[in-house]
């Protein structure tokens, strides 16, 4: 091998904070603050005040390879803990607050944090944990000096501690498979587990989204993330607007309606992100008050499969385009992002839009996906053959925090729980979690086909099917079904509804009414479902 002559300088989260700062300083960032005003800065703003933090995570005695933990809401000071932190060598774990306390107890300890950054409005629930942390030694809350109470833990003030630096700092060069980001699975079975993103993953992921075949911003563009910053780092938009110098909206912890339209109108959103339970009180929100969100253009959906109701909605009543991806925290969490290509254009506007709603995406450059069959054997890319789907790439995990074994196979590829077809468009779907698929006579039924079908029933909120254990089919699907607020579905109409659109044999055996309990990440908690209803239909 001849060695290549190019530099190699390693791709650091703190040269994508330094390079907005640089190219496009002046644009702006907006924040929605828990009970303080809408607070305004730009990318200049956010380098200096994530300097600043550094220095006094510094001055608290954070050294590199240190966990730091964040208890927050997406905000302006959250962002500057995603590049402060890392930018130190430190390591960011940003906590799920919709987790049971446990829970969050269990990873803040498993991620052994010595700091731990809260929102005010998480006072009480960093009261009530504080004691069972054993390894944190310093709690800061994150508001401004006139609202800050130190209660309990003692807080410092995020703004005291910032205050006290200045904005120069020397960000230290390291290797780019440093950690950067520790995110935890959210524990749907058994414990959370940690997922370590390294700088590398968490760049070389920002720049893939951000190629027109994924998001495709541009500096014209005014991205709002919905989706968590502590879920999966919000699907990398953090870091993806600063790359291509788009407008950055936070929206707090308001993720209703009202609050929502607020920024989109008075920012100028045109492109927004999130799990669909936001977009189904958003567009329940729209159909009530008669408004618009005018210069919305794209809005980027997955964590679970997009009804195909959904993204028609979008389009047909507002213009607006519905992105499906699919991720999960395992992959940084960047899989496949459904966007057009020529060959779907070929089939027309309306059955390229189809195609592509009724898809998780299109494979992208960097993640290597394959389908694997019951016998083990790599499945053809027809669009028919279901199996395991594996992935692998620069992004993918290789090993869980704090685990000895790898959790890839002897090539590289991870198994990511989920069943997925892959087609000759490069398109994938996913059919269903292997855990929720249901199994009636020997044949497979797709929980999630049933439920993108049975939500859009009118009237219907959320659609969630799981298969119960049955005397003769071994599994029959049934479904629960939750109204939008002031309407009724009975039974019979959802059957009916169903009929015209499903194969007999897939029919629920059962309709029930009752409210849809969601996982801390917003997904149907199918383990709960499972628990309360799995006797029914042998009772
Ligand atoms: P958890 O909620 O387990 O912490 P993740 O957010 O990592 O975790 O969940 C990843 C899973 O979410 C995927 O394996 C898949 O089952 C599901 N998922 C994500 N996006 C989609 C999508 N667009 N369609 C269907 N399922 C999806």
């Amino acid at each position: 091998m001849t060695p290549g002559l190019m530099q190699q300088t390693p791709l650091l989260i703190t040269q994508i904070m330094q390079f907005a700062a640089r190219a496009h300083g002046a644009r702006p960032i907006v924040s929605r603050l828990i009970d303080e005003p809408l607070w305004r800065y730009d990318y200049a703003g956010l380098a200096s005040r994530s300097a600043q933090i550094a220095k006094a995570l510094i001055g608290l005695g954070v050294q590199a390879g240190d966990r730091v933990t964040t208890l927050a809401w997406n905000t302006h000071r959250h962002l500057e803990l995603f590049y402060g932190v890392p930018g130190l060598g430190a390591v960011l774990h940003t906590a799920n607050p919709r987790l049971f306390d446990e829970q969050i107890i269990y990873t803040i300890e498993h991620a052994q944090s010595v700091v731990l950054f809260f929102d005010s409005n998480f006072a009480d629930l960093v009261a009530r944990i504080a004691p069972q942390l054993t390894t944190v030694k310093t709690f800061i809350q994150m508001s401004d000096e006139a609202r800050h109470q130190p209660g309990a833990v003692n807080a410092l003030c995020y703004e005291t501690l910032l205050a006290a630096e200045n904005q120069t700092m020397t960000w230290p060069s390291f290797d780019e498979n440093a950690g950067a980001f520790l995110c935890y699975t959210s524990g749907t079975t058994g414990d959370p587990k940690g997922v370590l993103y390294s700088h590398r993953a968490v760049v070389l992921h920002a720049m893939a989204a951000g190629l027109a075949s994924a998001f495709g911003f541009t500096a014209f563009d005014v991205v709002m993330p919905c989706s968590s910053l502590y879920h999966a780092t919000a699907w990398g938009l953090p870091f993806v607007a600063p790359i291509c110098g788009s407008k950055l909206v936070l929206p707090g912890d308001r993720m209703d309606g009202d609050n929502l339209h607020d920024l989109i109108e008075g920012e100028g959103v045109t492109f927004t992100g999130g799990v669909p339970t936001i977009w189904t009180n958003y567009l329940a929100w729209l159909d009530r008050t008669g408004k618009t969100p005018a210069s919305l253009k794209r809005v980027v959906i997955g964590g679970s499969a997009v009804p195909l109701a959904m993204a028609q909605r979008f389009h047909e009543a507002y213009g607006v385009e519905v992105l499906q991806i699919w991720g999960m925290t395992e992959t940084c969490p960047l899989g496949v992002v459904a966007t057009p290509t020529p060959a779907l254009a070929e089939m027309g506007d309306e059955a390229m839009r189809q195609a592509i709603w009724t898809r998780q995406g299109r494979l992208q450059f960097g993640i290597e996906l394959k389908i694997v069959t019951e016998d083990g054997q790599e499945a053809p890319m027809d669009g028919e053959t279901s199996g395991a789907l594996m992935v692998r790439g620069p992004w993918t995990l290789q090993r869980y925090f704090r685990q000895e074994a790898d959790i890839t196979d002897p090539e590289g590829w991870f198994d990511t729980g989920d069943i997925a077809t892959l087609d000759a468009y490069g398109f994938m779907r996913i059919t269903d979690r292997k855990k929720d698929v249901i199994k009636s006579g020997g044949e497979w039924i797709s929980s999630i086909d049933l439920e993108n079908v049975a939500v859009a029933c009118p009237g219907v909120k959320v659609a969630a099917v799981i298969g119960v254990p049955h005397p003769k089919w071994e599994e029959r699907p049934l479904l629960i079904v939750e109204t939008h607020e002031g309407e009724s579905v009975t039974k019979d109409q959802m059957i009916a509804f169903l009929t015209d659109r499903v194969v007999k044999w897939w029919l629920p055996d059962d309709v029930l009414f009752a409210p849809v309990p969601l996982t801390a990440t917003g997904k149907i908690d199918k383990k709960t479902l499972r628990l309360t209803w799995s006797g029914h239909l042998s009772a």
